[in-house]
């Protein structure tokens, strides 16, 4: 509140939603790991690592959803620090709540319910702000990175976790296999949804790919911007800094 967000209140009604949606937030946690083998929690626990988080930071992690990559940076920026878990979808937040007080990493970090197109930030208010697996989804992607941008203080630094482009030309046609056949299979079979998995694979066909996110950010005005593969380029981290 000392820099101008809004809390997310935790009415009786909002928790019991929550309870109720925690069984849909576990059965998207299975289906994460079982899609990705378990990767995307090395994918997660690396771009963290590597985020140069220190303690006493302010971080804004934004599609926080349920929580993961804030509980993350929560660890490393510690008590005298604080983490911001942005997410534009309320169930989500409370899922994300409820779990961080399970994990008892909770001390250090807010919510707020928020669109990451625009932010309800003051300029400069923070040292880093993340984003993983939640660009895609965004509709206005150029507003969210220029709100990325505003937000940080000069020297600050975005970090953008996302899929991105396979690199491994010979993988192409297994990955292609994977995605548009054994995904949504995978999904109608574990949660009889074939759709939204075909949908997902979609989104990451047409995500744009490592150099056009990388000049999409410097357009929102960061600089250095850099990217790393992860897993062959099936993910990539871009950073960027405000100067
Ligand atoms: N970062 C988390 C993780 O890695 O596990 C959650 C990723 S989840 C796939 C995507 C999240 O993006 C959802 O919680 C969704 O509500 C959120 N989201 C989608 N559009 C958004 C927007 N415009 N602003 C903020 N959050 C958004």
């Amino acid at each position: 509140t000392h820099f101008g967000y809004r809390e997310v209140p935790v009415a009786e009604k909002q928790r019991l939603v929550g309870k109720v949606f925690s069984s849909v937030a576990a059965e998207y946690d299975r289906m994460n790991d079982l899609m990705s083998a378990g990767l995307h929690r090395w994918w997660k626990r690396h771009f963290v690592a590597t985020s140069g988080a220190r303690p006493g930071q302010r971080v804004l992690d934004l599609a926080g959803g349920t929580g993961d990559i804030s509980a993350l940076l929560g660890e490393r920026v510690g008590d005298a620090g604080l983490v911001v878990l942005g997410d534009i979808n309320a169930q989500m937040i409370g899922v994300g709540r409820d779990r961080l007080l399970d994990r008892g990493v909770f001390a250090n970090i807010r919510f707020a319910q928020l669109n990451a197109e625009a932010l309800p930030f003051p300029d400069g208010s923070f040292d880093l702000v993340t984003m993983a697996f939640g660009l895609r989804n965004v509709t206005d992607k150029p507003a969210a990175l220029r709100e990325m941008q505003r937000v940080l203080r000069p020297g600050g630094k975005a970090l953008v976790l996302e899929f991105s482009k396979l690199r491994a030309e010979p993988l192409k046609p297994l990955y292609d296999l994977y995605s548009f056949k054994v995904l949504p299979w995978l999904g109608q079979r574990v949660a009889g949804d074939a759709d939204s998995y075909r949908y997902l694979a979609e989104s990451i066909r047409k995500h744009p790919d490592q150099e056009t996110l990388a000049q999409m950010m410097r357009d929102a005005g960061l600089h250095q911007v850099a990217y790393r593969n992860l897993s062959a380029g099936i993910v990539a981290i871009h950073s960027g800094l405000r100067l």
